[in-house]
């Protein structure tokens, strides 16, 4: 297994899901095996790929509970290269139930590593809290992206995210990078846009990625077909930023670009 990445920060609707499918299905399209996992109890991962959570072999809520093991519980998609892991049982967005089930804050990464080897890369959709599945989703990590809408309340869920980054490196996993900072629902030009991205080049310019993604229909249109964007419309700015931010990651893997140290600028 090359590397794993989690989708994460800590505040709602700010494209997790729609940047987890859509780069997974991405760089499945680029011929890379990949398999993504859907740690969001919400289960929206499966609504974008037309997958019937009830019709798989299994979820990744049976996986901690010790129903399943991780590697029984991985489903076909309608991309050849993509395979998909469904979060199950929504009831679990109960609080105390999500603490017993991630209260063994390693077992998710010992078991991803120990049994699912043959993937180039691993994405992981986390929800929009820190504690509990985001948690154990960075301690199983090599990298993660943070996507970021314009805003004052996502540059303070930003500030969070890189807190939390440090404390897991240095209590659980010292390899964890932060892949990029992705903006999403981008509109260049407008006042809200200009003032977020001057904030975030004072102290995280490093860590943008190149690829932006603009506001597009076709990524909102396409949860309604169960397809991800590169299925169901390869030719909309949106998914043609997708592959865009794919091609990013592949090139920054092998080592076109330099991956940014997590400790530097901050
Ligand atoms: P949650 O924290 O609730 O899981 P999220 O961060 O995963 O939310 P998404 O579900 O990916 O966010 O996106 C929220 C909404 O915004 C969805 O309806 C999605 O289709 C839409 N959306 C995401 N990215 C874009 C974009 N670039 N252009 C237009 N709409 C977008
Ligand atoms: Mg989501």
């Amino acid at each position: 297994m090359r590397k794993v990445i989690s989708v994460a920060l800590p505040k709602g609707g700010v494209g997790k899901t729609t940047t987890a499918v859509n780069l997974a299905a991405s760089l499945a399209v680029a011929e890379k095996r990949v398999l993504l996992i859907d740690a969001d109890p919400s289960g929206t991962c499966a609504i974008y790929l037309g997958i019937d959570p009830e019709k798989t072999p299994g979820s990744l809520h049976e996986v901690l509970s010790f129903t399943k093991r991780i590697s029984q519980v991985v489903s076909k998609t309608q991309i050849d290269n993509l395979d998909f892991i469904p979060a199950g049982e929504p009831s679990y967005q109960n609080e105390d139930r999500v603490a017993r089930l991630t209260g063994n804050l390693n077992l998710f990464s010992n078991m991803l590593h120990h049994e699912l080897g043959e993937y180039d890369y691993i994405i992981i959709d986390c929800p929009p809290y820190l504690k509990g599945f985001t948690t154990i989703a960075l301690i199983a990590s090599t990298s993660v992206i943070v996507p970021m809408r314009a805003g004052q309340f996502s540059l303070n869920a930003l500030k969070r995210m890189v807190e939390h980054i440090k404390w897991v490196r240095a209590n659980y996993n010292q390899i964890l990078k932060i892949e990029g900072i992705l903006l999403t629902m981008y509109e260049a030009n407008t006042k809200v846009w200009t003032m977020t991205r001057a904030d975030l080049e004072k102290d995280l310019g490093p860590f943008l990625f190149k690829t932006s993604i603009p506001r597009s229909s076709a990524l909102t249109v396409s949860e309604f077909h169960g397809k991800p964007a590169v299925l169901y419309d390869a030719k909309s700015k949106g998914s043609a930023a997708y592959m865009s931010l794919a091609m990013e990651v592949l090139e920054k893997d092998m080592g076109i670009t330099r991956p940014v140290s997590i400790n530097s600028n901050q």
